[in-house]
């Protein structure tokens, strides 16, 4: 099955953490903490709606500057989720500049803080000089951040010393088209198909017209066939899905339990390792995770895919031996057949990696 959410990590292994998803339908995309964001592209950078940051601290935040340069001059809306205290965060970057010569500038920005017992929000407006205006917010204690039709985020509390998010994200329902019976009806494959996906997801009626054009010896075609259609014909519907992101946590029990929930059955799970097995007593006293502790949160959660990041910079001479310990401890504590796929994507191993979004 393909993936429907395009996924990136934006550093290698030993950088800061950030991790871009695209979600193509949408032309848009999200990411999953805000670390040093500079070997992104501005186009990618401009399509990304909402940013969830698992916690301030400064290799998971240091990239808002960046994001907030690229973005400033745009008509755009962009929201951030962070956990207790996230606001005042904000808050003390956008005054840490100078605001009066943004004439014309229309950048808002919305601010989630997502504590455990209690949500606030906060707009700052590029024409008001980014002042914090607190508003009501839109979303409930219940862990969920953002609902669409098409997906929906999580967070999950966790402990890092101090409060820190993990974020899970979930595809409605996962579309593929069988190109047998396209080709059958004498469809071409081609942008449409994207229409189409898009179409279905919003859930438009049977009768809703879907254009198809292309080209074929130099003559252009065009055909309107009716969604219902395609649908039945072509469409194929599967459950939606999901990924989860999990970093810098304590190996406790209450960590372990909402990791477990959160990251359960997941098609692909991004979790922290920071430290070898060796060195167990230094990820406790940082509230990290070692090499194995991941790979067996990532077996106990029944995940599909795993991939291992934030790597302690301290191991740079050695990333194969902490990327094997978290691949042996996933493979030897996976109950069924889904062991087999823990993929760990090695380009990430070096800088420069041709899959980052430049
Ligand atoms: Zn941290
Ligand atoms: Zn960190």
């Amino acid at each position: 099955m393909t993936s429907s959410f395009r996924t990136f990590l934006v550093n290698d292994l030993f950088g800061d953490p950030a991790l871009y998803v695209g979600l193509p339908w949408e032309r848009r995309a999200l990411l999953f903490d805000l670390g040093d964001i500079s070997r992104v592209s501005a186009g990618h950078l401009l399509k990304i709606s909402d940013v969830f940051v698992s916690h301030a601290h400064l290799d998971h935040f240091v990239g808002f500057d960046h994001l907030l340069r690229v973005l400033l001059g745009r008509s755009k809306a962009l929201r951030l989720y962070g956990p207790t205290g996230f606001i005042d965060h904000v808050d003390g970057k956008l005054r840490g500049y100078v605001w009066n010569l943004v004439d014309g500038y229309s950048l808002a920005i919305e601010v989630y803080e997502v504590g455990p017992d209690r949500v606030r929000c906060a707009r700052f407006l590029c024409p008001n000089g980014f002042r914090r205006e607190e508003v009501a917010p839109r979303i409930a204690v219940d862990g969920l951040l953002l609902s669409e039709p098409e997906f929906r985020v999580r967070c999950a509390q966790l402990d890092h010393r101090i409060p820190c998010l993990g974020f899970a994200l979930e595809e409605a329902v996962h579309l593929n088209v069988d190109k047998v019976r396209l080709e059958a009806l004498g469809l071409p494959v081609g942008p449409w198909l994207m229409d189409l996906k898009r179409a279905v997801r919003a859930g438009r009626p049977d009768d809703f017209p879907v254009h198809v054009a292309w080209s074929r010896g130099g003559r252009r075609e065009e055909r309107c066939v009716a969604l219902g259609t395609l649908r039945r014909e072509v469409m194929r519907e599967s459950p939606g899905q999901k990924l989860a992101y999990v970093t810098d946590v304590l190996d406790s029990a209450a960590n372990h339990d909402e990791i477990l929930t959160l990251a359960r059955a997941a098609d692909l799970f991004y979790c922290e390792a920071g430290y070898p097995a060796r060195d167990a007593d230094r990820a406790r006293a940082r509230y990290h995770l070692t090499t194995v502790q991941a790979g067996r949160l990532a077996a106990e959660a029944g995940v599909r895919r795993f991939s291992v990041f934030h790597l302690s910079p301290k191991y740079r001479d050695c990333p194969g031996e902490l990327v094997a310990e978290a691949m042996g401890a996933f493979a030897g504590g996976a109950p069924n057949s889904r062991q087999a796929m823990g993929v760990l994507d090695t380009s990430q191993l070096h800088e420069n990696a041709g899959s980052n979004p430049r």
